[in-house]
């Protein structure tokens, strides 16, 4: 299958796709975590983008697009693939539209997570992450067991510097601004689907599959 996932920062996007991507055995490709590794390893895509991203705003369209093509060529993404966090402006949806159809492999499905402001601040100024496994934790309602610790692998678990409430009002602004008129573009495509994304994550992930139901495999 492929699928996009649309959504604020903390309407749950990133778990909810690691765990469709188990369910249908397909990868899941976050920009954000793509960008992060730049950052981490220090090369000039990430020197770049970090600026932007430090700010809570949004990586050249050049730069991103480059970099999810290049991954949507590897050959686990032939038989699928989950996008997170991309495409996020109105230019990237056309270059990863026009891609996907000189490759005869156009997108199915454009699932968009709803959620309130308020209860995306709270998710994202509780949020912690492994920053080996990538699991999420939330220390008001999912905490570890030792309480800083993952629960999987042990790893010392860490914050994102743009997940402090200033930068996330920011990002949620950009969101507004930038990645919402995408749920236009999809639904005069027949792509957009939505999901109420305001309840447990177990809840989401029903409702996330059932959304697909009728083309999952
Ligand atoms: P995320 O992990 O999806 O919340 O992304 C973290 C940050 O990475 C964003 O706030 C942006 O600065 C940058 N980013 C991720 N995906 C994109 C994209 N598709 N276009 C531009 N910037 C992006």
């Amino acid at each position: 299958m492929r699928l996009v996932l649309l959504g604020p920062p903390g309407a749950g996007k990133g778990t909810q796709a690691i765990r469709i991507a188990q369910w249908l055995q397909i990868p899941h490709v976050s920009t954000g975590d793509l960008l992060r590794e730049h950052v981490e390893r220090g090369s000039r895509l990430g020197v770049r983008a970090r600026a932007y991203m430090d700010r809570g705003e949004y990586v050249p369209d050049d730069v991103v697009v480059r970099m999810v093509m290049d991954r949507l060529e590897e050959p686990d993404a032939q038989k699928g693939f989950i996008l997170d966090g991309f495409p996020r402006t109105v230019p990237q949806a056309q270059a990863l539209e026009d891609a996907l159809a000189d490759a005869g492999r156009p997108l199915e499905a454009v699932l968009k997570f709803t959620i309130d402001d308020d209860m995306a601040i709270k998710r994202l100024s509780n949020r912690w992450l492994c920053p080996c496994c990538k699991r999420t934790y939330n220390m008001e309602f999912m905490r570890p067991q030792d309480g800083s610790s993952c629960d999987d692998d042990g790893c010392q678990l860490t914050r994102r510097s743009d997940d402090d409430e200033i930068t996330v009002r920011r990002r949620l602004d950009v969101y507004r601004l930038e990645t919402e008129p995408l749920e236009l573009f999809y639904w005069e495509r027949g792509l957009l689907r939505e999901v109420d994304a305001q309840a447990r994550l177990d809840l989401v992930t029903e409702r996330t599959k059932e959304a697909l139901s009728d083309i999952a495999s």
